[in-house]
């Protein structure tokens, strides 16, 4: 892996653009010496620049049409698969995953981009029947106009390309305000965009801190804002975007259930549950952060779960043979460290933990057991923690698993029907899997939670939710007129 600094750029109406605003950079999380990238903020001027540009070239962009827009997606499809390897290591470098990890989130970000620029030959309208006999009514899907993208650290490419890929398809532009802990990785993205034929002004990149993802928001130019981050800030976000009337996409955070009942297949149970609250370094919002046990469930899935964490290797991403990188920097390892201490001052016991070095921005996977009173048992921590709890029947395990705000995802193990039939219906998540781990998702099934986890919009993926969100509907009456008798 290299180890040279990069200085990055903003994308402005097409130039690449040195920042004016304040110095930041982006560190290696397994090598806090390693500093990845380093780049001025863009100020004020910069993004109201990027917004004005995305507004400028918004009719352009529809003019260009749905299938050169579809053709555009698919050589950015190409020109990312092409550069898998580079790519994958950069994000490991910047976000610590694994290289396994960061591949496939390439891989995945290729499919997305593809399935979106198929969007191109589907059909994009419907015919309805008129009572007049000389009358066609049909929809018609028009751009939103200028859309904010305001995107997490912890799929620095997949979130990304899930927002921009159907924003420019459906023909908006886009400002987007990336994480500030993966600039580089965004940049990467925005230079293939741009490489694949984006043309200048339909993609703006900014890079800087959360308040101006807040200003970004607050401009009465940004019709559509899609957001994925903590709840807090997606809580403020909205605050500002419906009062003005613009259109809101939002996915928050979780604390996914896995409820495993006693005549689920235990060794498989674990071998999920530990890849879903651990891999990537437990940094998935849809991560399973509890695991309720019922009845004698417990003491069956007990020694797996214990084994397959305790066997997790930790260590730098890049690695061969490293299940779990260090976490992204080393505030998320404090918060995940004190959160950890807290629950053991609050009776909390450590059922399993994995080795991890010292230093850098590692913590240990770890296993706690306790009561739903623990704050850990209902407050979000992004990190490799998981708790299991204990309950005597599936009526409270339901209960249970809807005692938190959120609402994105969940999983059952079982092999009895009408439980699982019981918590389709019960279990308050978007994302319900059943034997199959709390995270992954397809991209052209729809993605979103439920409750504190998302914003009661269309959702992200699947193609006609998200078609719903990146276009408008007008309805056309389309009569004709009766043709001219010439003699
Ligand atoms: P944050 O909410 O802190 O940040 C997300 C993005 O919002 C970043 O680009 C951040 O910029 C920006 N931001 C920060 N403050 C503001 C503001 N006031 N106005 C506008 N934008 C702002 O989340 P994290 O980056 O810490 O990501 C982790 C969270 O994301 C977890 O809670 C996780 O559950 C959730 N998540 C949800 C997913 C889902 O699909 N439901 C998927 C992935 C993560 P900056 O980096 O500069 O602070």
């Amino acid at each position: 892996m290299t180890s040279s600094t990069t200085t990055l750029h903003h994308l402005i109406a097409g130039e690449w653009l040195a920042g004016s605003g304040t110095s930041a950079q982006s560190t290696n999380p397994a090598d806090l010496q390693d500093i990845v990238a380093e780049y001025e903020t863009a100020d004020a001027a910069q993004l109201d620049s990027a917004i004005a540009a995305a507004e400028s070239a918004a009719a352009g962009w529809d003019a260009v049409g749905v299938l050169a827009r579809g053709k555009i997606l698919r050589t950015t499809a190409q020109l990312l698969e092409a550069q898998t390897e580079e790519i994958a290591a950069l994000m490991t470098r910047e976000e610590g995953k694994t290289l396994a990890d960061s591949r496939g989130e390439v891989g995945a970000s290729v499919e997305t981009l593809y399935y979106h620029s198929g969007a191109a030959r589907r059909p994009n309208g419907v015919t309805f029947p008129s009572a007049n006999a000389d009358e066609v009514v049909r929809t018609v899907r028009r751009p939103v106009g200028t859309v904010g993208v305001i995107t997490p650290w912890n799929f620095p490419l997949q979130i990304p390309v899930w927002k921009i890929a159907p924003a420019l398809m459906w023909g908006n532009t886009v400002v987007w305000k990336p994480a500030s802990d993966t600039p580089a990785m965004a940049v990467k993205l925005a230079e293939i965009f741009t490489e694949a034929g984006v043309p200048a002004g339909v993609l703006n990149l900014v890079l800087g801190p959360g308040s101006m993802g807040a200003d970004l928001v607050a401009d009465p130019r940004i019709a559509a804002v899609t957001f994925t981050g903590s709840v807090a800030v997606g809580h403020s976000i909205r605050d500002t975007v419906i009062p003005r009337g613009g259109r809101l996409q939002m996915e928050l955070g979780g604390h996914n259930p896995a409820i495993v009942l006693p005549d689920a297949d235990m060794a498989s149970a674990a071998a999920f549950i530990t890849a879903a609250s651990m891999n990537s370094t437990g940094q998935k919002c849809t991560a399973t952060r509890r695991v309720i046990t019922v009845g004698s469930a417990y003491d069956a899935l007990l020694p797996e779960l214990v084994a397959k964490v305790q066997a997790l290797r930790v260590g730098p991403g890049g690695d061969a043979g490293i299940d779990i990188g260090p976490l992204v920097s080393a505030r998320a390892c404090d918060e995940v460290t004190k959160a950890v201490e807290q629950a053991i001052s609050e009776g909390a016991t450590v059922l399993a933990q994995a080795d991890a070095p010292e230093g850098d921005c590692y913590a240990a996977p770890t296993l706690l057991g306790g009561d739903a009173s623990l704050t850990i048992a209902s407050e979000e921590v992004f990190g490799p923690v998981t708790t299991v709890l204990r309950v005597d029947d599936l009526d409270m395990a339901i209960a249970l698993a809807n005692a938190t705000p959120f609402g994105l995802t969940a999983s059952v193990f079982t092999r009895d029907e009408q439980a699982v039939r019981r918590c389709l219906d019960e279990v308050d998540a978007g994302l319900i899997k059943v034997n199959a781990p709390s995270t992954g998702s397809e991209v052209h099934a729809p993605f979103g939670g439920l409750r504190d986890s998302s914003f009661p919009a269309p959702r992200e993926q699947g193609s006609d939710a998200v078609a719903d969100f990146f276009s408008i509907t007008k309805t056309a009456y389309l009569r004709a007129l009766p043709s001219e008798v010439t003699s």
